[in-house]
């Protein structure tokens, strides 16, 4: 998802995105406007559209704030044209081993706080205009058009509020929905459920938008685009958090001793596709060095010995651990490789380049097997 949006600030030190369909808003603002009223003003148009990111940026704020007291930290927030994502760093164990009904407290009031900000903001707008303009009236239909863009302010923050409240997952009445699934089912189930529900309300309001308004429409297609995307990064973290290193690692690797010279390790590095190679003396495991280590090191210091260059500070990981876990120690330690033990006893290795691609192979073995038993 952040791969389609742009950096466009930073708000109570959260990267701020806009994801690019977010583009779509002026040219629907602009058309629907247009179809009512010819006449329509290109600048009153782009006010509408910063209406409504101010009404997003306000509902993020809500969630992250809320967020934070439960110690989620957001890394970004991405802005959508109706709603918002957050990226957040779950990663910590004490954020990430949430489950059940703490989950589901912590799920809730981090949802809710998204609208409840919007309402605020309509009630604090509302009175301002009120005194501002005297004389305005709130309640005249349209309420969200360019030619009133105070009362626009006003309405446009309680239909984000309406909005995100649908049990329409990822949207925030989704949210909660899911974590209500979530007290019965494990995680990517729950998704599922959410998602599918979802994906019903969308088609229901793509239909609808065809005979009444086409804000419904394109409501809905939004909804069923971000459910998409939602699910399939739940379904990712959940590879993540239930393969164990012992189906992915590699088991036929070749190592190094320390006292091996760097002229010969780098003649056993010619006739391994390793880049990186575990250091074994007699049946322990003293410390890893990679490819370009060794060369790098024969280039400014000649010939020496692995002992002197390797590095001797590495983490060991257990084959029962989850793929999550050694993605956090790869990358959080910035390591290129992970040795697995078992009993003190090196048994596999794991590295980044060999996690992508046994990724996608145990992918395939999973799905045959699963023809295999379906047949
Ligand atoms: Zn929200």
């Amino acid at each position: 998802m952040r791969s389609w949006s742009i950096h466009i600030g930073r708000l109570f030190g959260v990267e701020v995105r806009l994801h690019l369909t977010f583009l779509i808003l002026p040219l629907f603002i602009f058309w629907t406007e247009y179809t009512v009223h010819p006449a329509v003003v290109g600048s009153r148009v782009l006010a509408l559209v910063g209406i409504v990111l101010a009404g997003v940026s306000v509902h993020e704020i809500g969630h992250i704030l809320v967020a934070r007291r439960f110690g989620v930290t957001a890394k970004a927030i991405i802005l959508l044209p109706l709603c918002g994502v957050t990226d957040s760093d779950e990663s910590h164990p004490e954020v990430s081993q949430v489950r059940g009904a703490e989950l589901w407290s912590r799920e809730f009031r981090i949802a809710i706080f998204g609208p409840l900000m919007n309402l605020a903001f309509a009630a604090i707008s509302a009175v301002t205009v009120f005194l501002a303009i005297p004389g305005i009236d709130l309640w005249q239909w349209p309420f969200f058009t360019s030619a009133n863009l105070p009362r626009s302010l006003v309405w446009a923050n309680i239909y984000l509020a309406g909005l995100n409240l649908l049990p329409a997952y990822p949207l925030d009445g989704g949210r909660i929905l899911r974590a209500n699934f979530a007290r019965t089912f494990d995680s990517t189930a729950a998704t599922r459920r959410a998602v599918s529900i979802s994906h019903a309300i969308a088609m229901v309001l793509m239909v609808a938008g065809l005979f009444s308004n086409t804000w419904l429409t394109m409501i809905g297609v939004i909804i069923f685009a971000a459910a998409q995307l939602e699910e399939r990064a739940v379904m990712f973290q959940s590879v993540l958090d239930n393969v164990r290193l012992e189906e992915v690692m590699l088991t036929d690797f070749a190592t190094l001793s320390p006292a091996d010279t760097l002229v010969d390790a780098l003649d056993k590095a010619v006739h391994s596709l390793q880049d990186d190679f575990p250091v074994i003396r007699g049946s322990d495991m003293v410390g890893v060095i990679s490819r370009q280590r060794i060369l790098e090191a024969l280039r400014m210091e000649g010939n020496g010995y692995v002992q002197s260059v390797m590095n001797k500070l590495f983490e060991v990981s257990l084959r029962q651990e989850s793929l999550a876990s050694a993605f956090r120690k790869l990358t959080s330690r910035n390591l290129s490789i992970i040795p697995v033990v078992e009993d003190q006893r090196l048994v596999g290795i794991v590295t980044l380049q060999n996690l992508m691609h046994s990724m996608s192979l145990l992918a395939e073995s999973r799905k045959l097997k699963r023809a295999e038993r379906n047949s």
